[in-house]
C-alpha cells in the first residue's frame, strides 16, 4: 500500500513515516503544494494523508486539482482547525475524511484503515490463489491455516501480485508497491524479494508460482 503524506513539520512528519512504515505502508512525503502535486503526478498513491496549513497554501486546493486529473485517490485531511465550517470546507473540496490535530496514531491508522476499505478501492478482504489466502485488513498471508512469515517488503510484492493474479505485473508497478520515492534501491532489489518470497510460497507448498519475464515483469499463477 502507497501513501503520500503532505505535512511540512518535521517531527511530526518524521513520526508519521515511521507509523505508517512499520504498518507495511511506502510512504512518499511532501512537504508543500508544488511537491504534493510533482508526485501525485509521477506515482499512483492508495490514499492521501494531507495537511491543511502548508507553506504555499490551503492544503485542500490540492484535491480538486487531482480530480480535475481524474486522481480518485482517497483523501484524508489533517487539520488543527477542528471548527464545523471547517470540517464542511474539507468534505466539499472533495476530502473522504478529517482529523483534527492532536490525534493519536492509531485513530489515524483506524481511519486510514476505513479509507481503503471502501468497496471502490477494495473488492474483498481477502485474496486466495491456490492454498495461498491473503488478508488485506491485516496484510497476512496464510497456507491451510499456518501465517507465513514474509517481510515488509515480501508483504508488499505478495499484495501487489495477489491483486492481479494470473496476469504479468509490470516492473515499474511492483517497483511503485515496493519502494518509495527516495529510498536507496540496487538494480536488482525487486528480483531479490521476489526469489525470496517466491521460495517461501514454495516451501509453504501454496499451491501457487511465480514467473518472471526478464525486465518485464512478474506474474502469480496457480500451480496446475
Ligand atoms: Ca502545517
Amino acid at each position: 500500500m502507497r501513501v503520500l503524506l503532505v505535512e511540512d513539520e518535521p517531527e511530526l512528519a518524521s513520526a508519521l513515516r515511521a507509523v505508517l512504515a512499520r504498518h507495511d505502508m511506502v510512504v512518499d512525503h511532501a512537504v508543500d503544494l508544488v511537491e504534493a502535486d510533482q508526485i501525485a503526478s509521477a506515482c499512483a498513491h492508495d490514499v492521501l494523508v494531507l495537511d491543511r496549513q502548508l507553506p504555499d497554501g490551503d492544503g485542500l486546493t490540492l484535491i480538486p486539482k487531482l480530480r480535475a486529473r481524474g486522481n480518485r485517490v482517497p483523501v484524508l485531511v489533517l487539520t488543527v482547525r477542528s471548527e464545523i465550517a471547517d470540517r464542511v470546507a474539507g468534505l466539499d473540496h472533495g476530502a473522504d475524511d478529517y482529523l483534527a490535530k492532536p490525534f493519536a496514531f492509531e485513530e489515524l491508522l483506524a481511519r486510514l484503515r476505513a479509507l481503503l476499505r471502501r468497496p471502490a478501492n477494495m473488492q474483498s478482504e481477502v485474496v486466495r490463489a491456490g492454498r495461498l489466502s491473503f488478508d488485506l485488513a491485516n496484510r497476512e498471508a496464510c497456507v491451510g491455516g499456518t501465517v507465513l512469515e514474509l517481510t515488509r517488503r515480501e508483504t508488499l510484492v505478495l499484495e501487489a501480485l495477489l491483486r492481479r493474479v494470473g496476469r504479468m505485473v509490470p516492473r515499474s508497478m511492483l517497483m511503485e508497491a515496493v519502494f518509495a520515492l527516495g529510498d536507496e534501491v540496487q538494480p536488482n532489489a525487486l528480483d531479490t524479494q521476489v526469489s525470496r518470497l517466491r521460495r517461501k510460497l514454495v516451501d509453504a507448498q501454496g499451491g501457487v508460482l511465480i514467473n518472471g519475464v526478464r525486465g518485464v515483469g512478474y506474474l502469480l499463477r496457480e500451480t496446475p
